[in-house]
């Protein structure tokens, strides 16, 4: 059976990463990133399972610290989304399709990896509200360029709807200045280190 995804990008020849950022910028909306922090375990960390505590407020279970950041990212609902109708639908090859409904897509300089997270929230003066959703990174592909550079991610995502009410909390702790330095697309680490 042929399976496809609406990535129209992957076997045009442009300038990919420079449409990325022109697609982006007009498509994109904008979400905060919850990247994990490999190397600073949180207190909860386990050494011998090399895991987080699902119960722990801090880190809701990773282990480590994250750092969040707001990022534009591409929604995509489904096969038949924005760029999914008409003849530039490309083959995919990875089995990750039955999951298309959840697509991301991320400019590649975000490095975007498994089981970090995406918040979708909402926003007032460029600053990050209230969580709407929770949504893990489950897959990550590579859109590659002409010259075999990769310019664009794709993201499956799946719906933590679980986490929701932890990240709530974890945005509303966050301290004013944190916000303040993401709203101008810096970085902030998670658990702050103001915290008791
Ligand atoms: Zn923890």
């Amino acid at each position: 059976m042929m399976k496809y995804v609406h990535d129209s990008f992957v076997n045009v020849p442009i300038d990919l990463r420079h449409d990325a950022k022109i697609l982006t910028d007009e498509f994109g909306i904008d979400v905060l990133y919850v990247r994990q922090c490999k190397y600073v375990k949180c207190s909860c960390f386990d050494d011998l399972n090399k895991t987080g505590n699902p119960d722990c407020p801090m880190c809701h279970g990773s282990g480590w610290f994250s750092s969040i950041q707001k990022v534009k990212a591409i929604e995509s609902r489904n096969a038949q989304g924005a760029y999914g109708s008409g003849s530039s639908l490309a083959k995919m090859d990875i089995g990750i399709t039955d999951q298309m409904s959840e697509i991301f897509y991320i400019q590649q300089q975000y490095n975007p990896k498994e089981r970090d997270f995406l918040l979708k929230v909402t926003w007032k003066d460029g600053m990050p509200v209230d969580i709407l959703k929770v949504l893990e990174i489950i897959n990550v592909w590579e859109m590659r360029g002409d010259d075999g550079r990769n310019e664009l991610n794709g993201c499956v995502i799946s719906d933590r709807t679980d986490l929701v009410n932890a990240y709530r909390k974890m945005l509303a702790t966050l301290p004013k200045k944190a916000i303040y330095q993401m709203a101008k697309g810096g970085k902030s680490i998670w658990p702050s280190i103001t915290q008791p």
